[in-house]
């Protein structure tokens, strides 16, 4: 009998993450597959030790696509994918998340007739200025199997008229990373930790690409944590342009982004988290520390339902009494999701061979 063959797709940094434990699933169910990395990441603090930290083979071929606006990289990935795609014939491709990369490969799939699998389908913001949320819509639209990570995001694709055969519920791969990772993460170097501290991600660009807008933000941050704690801030490439002859405040470590293991050690230890990312609210409700979300919705309700987070938008008075209740204790303690539990890259193998 011959393989099954699966072409699957990674771009950025939170795809990395997201293909590691299916690429492990493909192997163990003897699922042949080719993986495409677009270059849409391509800084090595985004892209190579992603590949190391989780064991992810090589990719076959690399794009190098880079930079550019959404349609530069956008078109830039399909051109190239297409010739991916007549070069080698596979029977699925697969990708994941809500980028660039996911849109571009997901519509040249299914434009050369080859089926098309889309891991984290479901998830909906209800905000069509996010990139992310148009790019989720139209590959959702278009995908014949759709493995989705909560039962809320299999009700929005069936609601949406989704044929219910093609919906699968299996849990969250990122966790599935998550839970793989933990026994091998390590301190980073070069650190200040001696004090309670949180971990500061900022990278959407609502938050950042206004520079009065994202100055204000740390301003509030730094006064409203104070002196009884410090916050690690690994800074985003998109984010650290706007961040040039900034005056650092004195609670505030400003660092380069940091490799997975060690992003995960500091979450892990951090009293709580302030974000804008989609994988941190959900990694942050799985650990079950505390997470204040900068953002006015969420594609991820249930780490708010049912988890360890709460949006905030971008409310200081909000901002500065949620650091409050985490410095003094007083979070809301959260329950975990049904099927994060490290088996979703399997339950996805599973259902490909069947
Ligand atoms: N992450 C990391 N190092 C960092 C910041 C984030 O390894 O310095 C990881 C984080 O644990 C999560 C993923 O990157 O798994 C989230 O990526 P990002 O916030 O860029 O994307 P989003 O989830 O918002 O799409």
């Amino acid at each position: 009998m011959t393989k099954l063959k699966v072409t699957v797709v990674a771009g950025a940094r939170p795809n990395f993450i997201k293909v590691a434990p299916i690429l492990k699933a493909f192997q163990k169910a003897e699922i042949d597959f080719r993986l495409v990395h677009t270059g849409q990441h391509y800084d090595k603090n985004l892209s190579d030790t992603f590949f190391s930290d989780l064991n992810i083979p090589p990719p076959h071929i690399n794009f190098n696509v880079g930079s550019g606006s959404q349609a530069e990289q956008t078109g830039a990935i399909m051109i190239a994918f297409e010739k991916e795609l007549i070069n080698n014939p596979t029977d699925y491709v697969l990708v994941v998340g809500d980028v660039n990369s996911t849109v571009a490969c997901g519509i040249t799939t299914k434009k050369q007739n080859v089926r098309l699998i889309h891991v984290e389908a479901g998830l909906r913001s209800g905000d069509m200025t996010m990139p992310e949320e148009i790019n989720r819509l139209v590959v959702d639209r278009i995908s014949d199997l759709l493995f989705t990570t909560t039962q809320q995001a299999s009700y929005t694709l069936k609601a949406e008229g989704v044929e219910k055969g093609k919906i699968h519920l299996v849990g969250n791969v990122m966790i599935d990373s998550l839970i793989d990772s933990l026994p091998k993460v390590s301190r980073p170097q070069g650190i200040d930790i001696n004090k309670p501290f949180f971990v500061l991600t900022l990278h959407r660009p609502s938050n950042v690409d206004e520079k009065n807008k994202i100055l204000n933000t740390l301003k509030h941050i730094s006064n409203q944590v104070g002196q009884k704690a410090s916050i690690i801030f690994p800074v985003h490439p998109r984010t650290s342009t706007v961040l040039n002859n900034f005056p650092i405040p004195e609670n505030l470590q400003m660092v380069a982004p940091l490799r997975y293991l060690e992003f995960i050690y500091l979450i892990k230890n951090s009293i709580g988290v302030i974000t804008d990312s989609g994988g941190i609210q959900e990694e942050t409700t799985y650990l079950g520390v505390p997470c204040i979300t900068l953002r006015e919705n969420t594609e991820r309700p249930e780490t708010i339902h049912l988890g360890t987070n709460k949006l905030i938008g971008n409310d200081f008075q909000k901002l500065g009494s949620c650091i409050k209740e985490i410095l003094e204790n007083r979070w809301k303690s959260g329950s975990i999701p049904e099927f994060w539990d490290g088996k979703s890259a399997e339950r996805i193998a599973e259902k490909i061979k069947a």
